[in-house]
This record gives structure tokens, C-alpha cells and sequence, in this order.
């Protein structure tokens, strides 16, 4: 089911990748969402009712109708909206808008089935709380978000569009009722109206970090200097505003070591409300194999998920639904008699028995108990963790350099960036077969006396390994 677009098996994948990349990059510093208005972008709306002239009373159709009749054309628009504001404007070579992103991951995600936005992580080479100055992070924040209202003279555009797009208005949606000393209260979940500030404030991260029942951060980490005025309007970078004609929404989260990300990952990563356990539950049957309930409940599952139409028609058009700038790789640290290992075609098996029936050389390769260990001698001080990371099968075969000992094949090092290498994560404190299996690991990644990468193998790591990997050491 993970393979399967949209179910909540995807979905944890998708947030057990961010979770790494996390792990292995460090804190992001910008949450950053794009939302789309396809009813209010002039251009789109007559291009529609240009192009579909022939089929349809265009002249006569308001804007909304024009969208719905057409989603194909609206996904268009906003995947090339959002692919010029993402490679034009916050990966540009010169003077990008956030300041330089070394590592990113968006995703697109469709509010009730309907309307797409996208939702972005941004590493940039900036300030940090918990490593620069308050007064470094301030000045950041200040650089890259507003929630001033523009001038409406000097900037008419940029004042129309914060007016229209970034001016919150409590509804039955967003407001939440809460209970206080016997009481109830209603309070905006978006935190509006805002305080008004004279500067641009921190909190407490400590306070921050705090979770409510829900597991959200029960405090924002900052609020941006802010007039009586301005109290319900939410943060906003300008050019990003006028780039995405549509509501932008701008959040500094570089905070080193807090649990932030986390409940960040968890928001963008969330699965979208499925019908799938309700559905097994009416499938299932007792008399059928569990092959075959499977098999019927994974034809469903394709059969049955509602889909918006915009999602329709990404899906139908193979539009990227998430991107992020780094590549995960799996390492299957397992002892040799429980590794998974992946068996040869049929046809391949069956030649082998012709040539010698005793033959179980019936699997491929494996990387950590084969290929490892058959690396070319130029790699012999490469530990398997950086091996993971960089090297992979092919390359030019004329190089005996970096010919495989066992003669399957040679291998070839990435050029750019590393694979972010996972693995299973083992807590040595939970039993004694954990145990054996986290010093397995430990050791498999530290051959070759490489242990700085190691550190990202426990959770909860002892006193003793924990000291020897300081400085790579995360915890969450
Ligand atoms: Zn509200």
C-alpha cells in the first residue's frame, strides 16, 4: 500500500523520510505554504474560457464554474506557478528569497479534496536559535516575513492581495472551543487576532516546546512586530505574495534541537481522511484466505478512493506530488540468516540448475553481506556507512579499479550529494535480542573505525556511546 498515491501507508513513508532528513540535516529553518486562488487569477480564468470556447457557453460562465469545468487546466497553472516561484525565486543563484536553501522537500497537498497548495521545508544557511544570537534570528525573521499592511497608494498591488489573501477572518472552521475553570471559551486554532508587538519577540523556547493533547506546540516561537491594525493578518514574505497571487503563509522554525520539526513533519505529512479501515472491516471475510481478502481489499482500495478532481488530474497528468533535494537509501543491517535478500528470475534460476542442480546461488547480491564486503581495495577504508552513502553498482567497466571482487559488476561514486542512509532503528534498552541486534548495527556502520555517522542509530543512546559521538549526535 505504500507504493499506492494518497493512502496512509504513503503517507508514513513520506513522513519517515522527512523524519531522516531531519535526522541527518539538522532542524529546518522555514515551513513555508503557497496556497492556491485559481477563481481570482484573471489570466487562468480567461485562458479557460478562451480554450473551451467551442465546448461550452464560456461568455456566460463565472469564474468558479470555469475552474470546476476545466481542473486540467487549473493544475496546469498552479504547477507551473509553483515550479517558476520554487526554481526562480527560493532556489535562485542570485540573491534567493529566503537566503541560500542548502537542502529542501515540499509537497502538495488539496484542502478537502478540492484546491491544491503546497507545503515546504527549507534548510537555509542562516540563523538558528540555540546557536546564534536572539538578536541575529530577530533581525532573520524580520528580513524574510511581514504582517505589515502596505501602503495602498505607494503599493496598491501588494496591498490589494494582503487585503484579499492574507487577512484572516474567524469562522466556524477555525474557531475551537476550549473549557477553563468550568467555563467554555472559543478561540481561533490560527491564534487571531494576534498581539501586537513593538518589535519582533521570541519566546521561551522551553514554553514552545511544551505540547498541548493534540500534540501541537502549545506556544508560537515568535510573533512579528505588529500594530492594532495588523492583528489579523498573517505573516507573509511580500514577494512571495506577489509572485503566488494567492494566500502565502511564511514560518521560521530554525530552532536547533527542539521537537518543532517533528510536529511540523507530522502536520505535512499527515494522510488525508481515509475510508480504508472501515472498508477492510466490511471486506473481510473469514472463509477467504488471507491472500485473498488482501488481494480483493487492494482492488477496492484502487476502486473506492475519492479523489478530488484536481488530484485526478495531477495523478493522470504526472504532475510530482512531493520533491525533496536528497535521495534515501535503505540499509538492511540484519544478521546474515534474517537479512531479506531479493531472489533472481525464474529463467535465471532455472539456467542455474542446468549447469549445477546443488547451485543455491539463487539470490542477488546483497549490499551489506556481498557487495560490502567484495568492494575494490581502493575502498577497503571506506566504512559502510559512507559507502551506503556514495557508491552504487555500474560505472565504466574498463576501470578495474572499481571492480567488484566477487565479479558481479564494478561500482561508481555520486558526483553532488551523498545518499541519506537509513536503516532500522534498534533501542538497545528495550530487550536483550535489541540488544544484540543495536551492536550488530553499531558495528556494522563503525568497520572500519568511521563511528561518527553511527550516533543516529538509537534513541535513547548510553552514557558511554553517547560521549564517544558527540558532535553528530541529535536527539529529538
Ligand atoms: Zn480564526
Amino acid at each position: 500500500m505504500a507504493n499506492m498515491r494518497g493512502t496512509k501507508e504513503y503517507f508514513s513513508k513520506l513522513a519517515m523520510d522527512v523524519k531522516w532528513l531531519i535526522r541527518e540535516l539538522g532542524p529546518p529553518t522555514l515551513f513555508v505554504t503557497c496556497a492556491s486562488a485559481e477563481w481570482f487569477s484573471d489570466a487562468l480564468v480567461e485562458h479557460i474560457r478562451d480554450i473551451n470556447k467551442d465546448f461550452a457557453k464560456t461568455d456566460s460562465m463565472t469564474p468558479a464554474e470555469l475552474c470546476a469545468m476545466d481542473p486540467v487546466s487549473v493544475s496546469i497553472h498552479f504547477h507551473k506557478k509553483w515550479k517558476a516561484i520554487f526554481k526562480k525565486l527560493i532556489l535562485a543563484k542570485e540573491s534567493p528569497m529566503f537566503g541560500h536553501v542548502s537542502e529542501f522537500f515540499w509537497r502538495i497537498e488539496y484542502q478537502s479534496r478540492g484546491a491544491p497548495h503546497v507545503h515546504c521545508l527549507l534548510w537555509i544557511d542562516n540563523a538558528m536559535i540555540g546557536k546564534d544570537s536572539n538578536d541575529d534570528v530577530k533581525a532573520y525573521i524580520d528580513q524574510i516575513s511581514t504582517c505589515s499592511m502596505p501602503d495602498s497608494s505607494s503599493s496598491p498591488t501588494l496591498s490589494a492581495l494582503v487585503a484579499k489573501f492574507q487577512t484572516h477572518k474567524c469562522n466556524k472552521y477555525c474557531m475551537k472551543a476550549y473549557k477553563k475553570n468550568g467555563q467554555f471559551y472559543r478561540k481561533c486554532r490560527f491564534g487571531f487576532p494576534r498581539p501586537t508587538k513593538p518589535a519582533t519577540y521570541l519566546n521561551d523556547v522551553a514554553d514552545c516546546l511544551a505540547v498541548n493533547q493534540i500534540k501541537q506546540p502549545r506556544k508560537r516561537l515568535y510573533h512579528l512586530r505588529r500594530t492594532e491594525q495588523e492583528a489579523n493578518i498573517n505573516d507573509y514574505n511580500p514577494a512571495l505574495l506577489l509572485a503566488n497571487q494567492a494566500n502565502v503563509d511564511v514560518q521560521y522554525i530554525g530552532h536547533m534541537g527542539s521537537r518543532l520539526p517533528y510536529c511540523i513533519t507530522n502536520y505535512i505529512t499527515k494522510h488525508e481522511r481515509s475510508e480504508n479501515d472501515e472498508m477492510w472491516q466490511q471486506m473481510y471475510s473469514a472463509a477467504k484466505s488471507v491472500g485473498t481478502n488482501a488481494m480483493s481489499f487492494l482492488l477496492n482500495a484502487i476502486k473506492q478512493r475519492q479523489v478530488g478532481a484536481n488530484e485526478a488530474v495531477d495523478r493522470l497528468l504526472g504532475h510530482k506530488l512531493y520533491s525533496q533535494s536528497r535521495q534515501l537509501r535503505f540499509a538492511d543491517l540484519q544478521p546474515r540468516d534474517k537479512a531479506r535478500r531479493v531472489l533472481k528470475p525464474m529463467k535465471e534460476v532455472e539456467r542455474l540448475v542446468q549447469s549445477d542442480e546443488n547451485s543455491t546461488d539463487i539470490f542477488y547480491d546483497h549490499w551489506v553481506l556481498d557487495i560490502y564486503p567484495a568492494r575494490p581495495d581502493v575502498l577497503e577504508d571506506v566504512s559502510l556507512h559512507e559507502f551506503f552513502g556514495w557508491y552504487e553498482k555500474g560505472g565504466n567497466v574498463k576501470d578495474v579499479t572499481m571492480r567488484l571482487k566477487n565479479g558481479n559488476g564494478c561500482l561508481r561514486k555520486r558526483t553532488v550529494k551523498p545518499y541519506i542512509v537509513t536503516h532500522p532503528i534498534v533501542n538497545p534498552n528495550r530487550s536483550a535480542e535489541e540488544k544484540e541486534r543495536y551492536f550488530t548495527s553499531f558495528l556494522s556502520f563503525s568497520d572500519h573505525g568511521e563511528t561518527k555517522k553511527t550516533s543516529v542509530l538509537w534513541d535513547k543512546p548510553t552514557k558511554r556511546l553517547s560521549s564517544n559521538s558527540r558532535s553528530t549526535c541529535r536527539q529529538w
